[in-house]
């Protein structure tokens, strides 16, 4: 059996880009980290990379679309671990016939939606349980700036130009999924927060991001690891709040 002490991290979509850069910053903590992935060769293969500088990390098949595969990541979980210390919800898309409102092609939303909010949302429920019978949880949502609303609403910012309906409502909504879950858990030891990770480049975005994967993971570890006394239900970005 896992000793106690050990953390046990999921980071979800952790095969490649900021979820890999995620996964590798806590494991090099001495965590025991799982790499959800919905595709067995990428989530191994990434695993197996890790575990070449000696960290301890598992592939989790994890597919946030396929409620059987998160059902069945929760019950492998409680089977070997019995607990979850800490859910990184990073999977996400960025669908390529997203748009503006005018012109976004609505298969294209549902879509995000069903990965970014829906699945997120799925995974979160499935591990709830497990992260109550840790002693101190935390849930980390990986965001994005173009979910604030008061960011959306002013012309002068710089990203002003990327209104992508699907994706900046995903993320708005994953955001609601980090303040309602932190009331909803404020008397237990949980925290819940967002984040955003900055401009990254990753296949995302076609590697145009200005961060390294190492700097856009740097946010979501800090809150991954957040002390008793640190804050829950916000919204960062960087080492400070990010407007909603
Ligand atoms: P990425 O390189 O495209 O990685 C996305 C990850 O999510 C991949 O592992 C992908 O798996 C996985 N994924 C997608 N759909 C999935 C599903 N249905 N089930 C399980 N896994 C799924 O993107 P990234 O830039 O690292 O993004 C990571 C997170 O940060 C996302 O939530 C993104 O919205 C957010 N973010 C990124 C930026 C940025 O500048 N890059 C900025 C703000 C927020 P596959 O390899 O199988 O496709």
């Amino acid at each position: 059996m896992q000793e106690m002490s050990k953390k046990i991290a999921l980071v979800t979509g952790a095969n490649k880009g900021i979820g890999l850069g995620i996964a590798h910053q806590l494991a090099k903590r001495g965590i025991t980290v799982l790499l959800g992935a919905r595709d067995t060769a990428r989530g191994e293969q990434a695993a197996a990379k890790l575990r070449g500088e000696a960290l301890d990390a598992h592939f989790v098949r994890l597919d946030l679309v396929r409620p059987e595969t998160i059902e069945a990541a929760a019950a492998s979980i409680a089977a070997q671990f019995q607990r979850l210390d800490i859910l990184v919800n990073n999977a996400g898309i960025n669908d390529p016939a997203d748009g503006p409102p005018s012109t976004a092609d609505l298969n294209s939303v549902k879509r995000a939606m069903e990965t970014n909010f829906l699945g997120t949302l799925a995974v979160t429920q499935a591990m709830l349980p497990l992260l109550r019978r840790a002693a101190a949880a935390r849930i980390v949502n990986l965001s994005s700036g173009l979910a604030s609303l008061e960011k959306n609403g002013d012309p002068a910012w710089d990203f002003a130009s990327f209104k992508l309906i699907g994706y900046n409502a995903s993320k708005a909504a994953l955001n609601m999924l980090t303040v309602q879950p932190a009331y909803e858990l404020r008397d237990t030891g949980i925290k819940v927060n967002s984040v955003s990770p900055g401009f990254v480049a990753t296949d995302m975005n076609e590697h145009r991001g200005t961060l390294t994967i190492e700097e856009g993971a740097a946010g979501p570890v800090r809150l991954a690891l957040l002390p008793a006394n640190g804050p829950s239900g916000r919204f960062f970005s960087g080492d400070g709040f990010h407007p909603w």
